[in-house]
């Protein structure tokens, strides 16, 4: 009776095994797929299980939300993303803080000229950077991102505008904001604040006040690199200590990342990353993504996910006619080549901006190449 027993058991776990095996490489034929997404405060709980019921069946693996800095938010939105079937991580941008009672107006950067981000924003209102020198700065942040780490339903922390204000920008926005940035000018270069100043001072005997170009002091870049990452490593070791991921979306590169926006993010000890490979901002077609995928992967010595963010066009027939960059972005014939060429130079899997911007013949195209075996590095 035993062994009858026992050898039915063992039948029914080598069938248990054949179908968890069947099944594994089904999940593997598809690649892993984020979203970036915002927040509706009109929707309700219902329509939210909907709109993530129906991501989730389009291939969606998990979701970056922004809905602000209020924990309660992530606990309503990550139960419902969470039941969906997907990952939950928060999309909360970093530097870049509105007035807010808790921020002293001494912890925002300051340009070349002497002027604050937070009187004078470069290029936009919402250009608000706070100095990562200050520690008041990193205390605010840890403050943020542990509290809502120790929300149950979120996963991960996902930072964002995790840099310096764009001191060049990329070259498909230079006529939206009527520039030529082909050198560094004073008034988008930061952070020339009493405390940078004086500690960089301290650190390598230079004043850069009295540096006719400080764009050509070596020291200065790697000091303000060093401030991010400094300050994101600091910010990970909060998070983590919450037993949670943190990952980042960060410009393409890094050696174009470190140039336009001061991040050196291959030096980070966050857990991924979500390069924007926004082809249409730089002028370029898809071969452009896969070129600056391979870079990143490389960057990191692949050994930790990169996962190629992809900008998508909400009106493809409207875009040969829109002067605004934000407009463009992948057409539904283009996102199957944007893909393969992420996937094929390393990538673990990719992001989508947004879905809320993906046409039915996106979706169509996105699917077929989302099934997709790619060729592994
Ligand atoms: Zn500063």
């Amino acid at each position: 009776m035993f062994n009858f027993k026992k050898s039915l058991m063992y039948k029914f776990l080598t069938i248990l095994s054949f179908l968890l095996i069947i099944s594994s490489c089904t999940e593997k034929s598809k690649i892993p797929v984020y979203v970036w997404m915002g927040h509706s405060d009109k929707m309700t709980d219902g329509e939210l299980k909907d709109q993530f019921e129906d991501l989730k069946s389009k291939g969606i693996d998990g979701v970056m939300y922004n809905g602000g800095h209020e924990a309660e938010t992530y606990r309503r939105i990550g139960k419902i993303v969470k039941n969906a079937g997907m990952e939950f991580h928060t999309w909360i941008p970093t530097m870049v803080q509105g007035n807010n009672p808790k921020l002293n107006a001494e912890w925002y950067a300051v340009n070349g000229l002497g002027e604050s981000a937070l009187d004078k924003p470069a290029y936009v209102d919402h250009y608000q950077f706070l100095c990562p020198n200050r520690e008041e700065v990193y205390d605010f942040l840890a403050e943020l991102y542990g509290s809502i780490a120790e929300v149950e339903e979120v996963d991960g922390i996902h930072l964002d505008f995790i840099r310096f204000p764009d001191v060049i920008l990329a070259r498909g926005l230079w006529d939206k904001y009527g520039l030529v940035m082909d050198r560094e000018f004073p008034q988008f270069d930061y952070c020339y604040c009493e405390l940078c100043v004086t500690d960089f001072e301290t650190l390598t005997g230079i004043n850069i006040k009295e540096v006719e170009d400080p764009s050509q002091v070596e020291e200065w870049k790697q000091y303000r690199y060093d401030l991010i990452t400094n300050l994101v490593n600091r910010l990970a070791e909060v998070v983590h200590s919450k037993n949670k991921q943190i990952n980042a979306a960060v410009f393409p590169g890094p050696s174009m990342s470190k140039k336009m926006v001061r991040q050196e993010w291959n030096k980070w000890n966050i857990d991924s990353f979500y390069p924007m490979n926004y082809n249409d901002f730089y002028l370029e077609g898809t071969k452009w993504i896969g070129d600056v995928t391979k870079e990143e992967v490389t960057s990191v010595n692949s050994s930790k996910p990169i996962y190629s963010g992809l900008f998508i066009c909400p009106n493809p027939e409207k875009k040969a006619s829109e002067a605004d960059p934000e407009n463009h972005g992948l057409l539904p014939d283009e996102i199957e080549a944007a893909i393969k060429e992420s996937m094929d130079n390393g990538a673990t899997g990719i992001c989508l901006f947004t879905p809320g911007r993906m046409t039915d013949a996106h979706w169509k195209a996105f699917k077929k190449a989302i099934y997709t075996d790619y060729k592994k590095q």
